[in-house]
């Protein structure tokens, strides 16, 4: 493979999507909530990214970054850099969105923002309904995917997904509605490597893009009882110094090898361009197995706050 070129997946709709993407979520804050978008620094890296050659670009509403992800898209079409049919471009709709009737107003505010005239991919970000306030409401997840079914029939979502389904509501999508979901979006990496649901979703070919795959290897973004390993780890250490790659690298290889296609998020250019680099070796199955053995079933993003909704997707342990 070229440097800094993610080979193409074929997806269940006939669409394709390169194998590894661009996260554009800046992450919690200190204070609680999400971390404010106040100056262009995703901007900049979105341009940074699909300079380093990164065609797949992940955001969602409630990210507040559709507008600096749609500046740096027209910034590098008008700089001659990409086309848009070259780029593949994903966002999510918000819980407070889920009637099938609000699909598609949701939907157009997103390309609104980001001076789409389509989307590549929409996803459901969480199966919870939830109004602005954060109470629930009764909203089925089967009546959202029939408003991203008529989104797609209109031609703004080439294709359309789902994002932190488990295996009951994947498959009720399946026996309920006639449109097979093209994508599942969760969290996949070393600490939650998710067998059943990857085994899930390739019988039904489905496919699987792994959110924060870097997990907890990062002392800043690791809580206390988070599981081993960090980036100091000797066995994924020798592993990185054998290939002349870093254990960023080696981590997102393996997800690959799982395959997962993962979306590392950056805001500083040479992580962004370390990251699409891993497409040029391969990891042994001693390897693999070895980086399995870090499985512990364990999320970095718990979400413990939805816990008591009925449409909550994760064992509430
Ligand atoms: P990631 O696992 O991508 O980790 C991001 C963190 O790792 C940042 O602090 C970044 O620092 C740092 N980092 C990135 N690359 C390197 C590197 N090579 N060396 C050292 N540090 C590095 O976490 P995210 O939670 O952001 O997940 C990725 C994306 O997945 C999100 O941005 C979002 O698009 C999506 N997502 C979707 C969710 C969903 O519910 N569907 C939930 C969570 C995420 P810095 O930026 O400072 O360089």
């Amino acid at each position: 493979t070229r440097p800094g070129v993610a080979p193409l997946v074929q997806l269940n709709d006939g669409k394709q999507i390169p194998s590894l993407g661009f996260g554009t979520w800046l992450g919690f804050s200190k204070e609680g909530g999400l971390e404010p978008v106040v100056d262009d620094k995703v901007q900049r890296a979105v341009e940074a990214a699909i300079d380093a050659g990164y065609r797949h670009i992940d955001t969602a509403a409630i990210y507040d970054t559709e507008e600096q992800v749609g500046k740096a898209i027209q910034n590098k079409i008008a700089e001659g850099v990409v086309a848009r049919e070259d780029l593949f471009i994903t966002s999510k709709l918000w819980n407070d969105r889920h009637a099938q009737k609000d699909v598609v107003p949701a939907l157009k505010e997103s390309l609104a923002k980001l001076n789409l005239t389509y989307l590549d991919l929409y996803l459901i970000h969480w199966p919870i309904a939830q109004y602005a306030n954060g109470t629930y409401y009764d909203t089925d997840y089967v009546e959202t995917w029939k408003g991203m079914i008529d989104a797609q029939v209109l031609g703004l979502a080439r294709s359309i997904g789902v994002s932190n389904f488990n295996i009951t509501q994947l498959d009720r999508l399946l026996t309920m509605t006639p449109v097979k979901p093209a994508v599942l979006q969760v969290e996949v990496n070393i600490n939650l490597q998710q067998a059943e649901l990857i085994k899930f979703c390739k019988e039904h070919d489905i496919a699987v893009v792994g959110y924060t795959p870097f997990g907890s290897l990062f002392h800043n973004r690791a809580a206390p009882d988070a599981p081993p390993p960090r980036t100091d780890n000797q066995t994924l250490l020798k592993i990185a110094d054998k290939y002349h790659k870093t254990i960023a690298q080696v981590n997102l290889r393996y997800l690959v090898e799982l395959g997962v296609i993962p979306i590392p998020k950056s805001v500083t250019p040479k992580r962004i361009n370390e990251n699409i680099e891993v497409f040029d070796f391969q990891l042994t199955q001693n390897e693999k197995d070895l980086m399995k053995a870090f499985d512990k079933n364990y999320r970095t993003i718990p979400v413990t706050m939805w816990i008591d909704s009925p449409y909550y997707p994760f064992n509430k342990k």
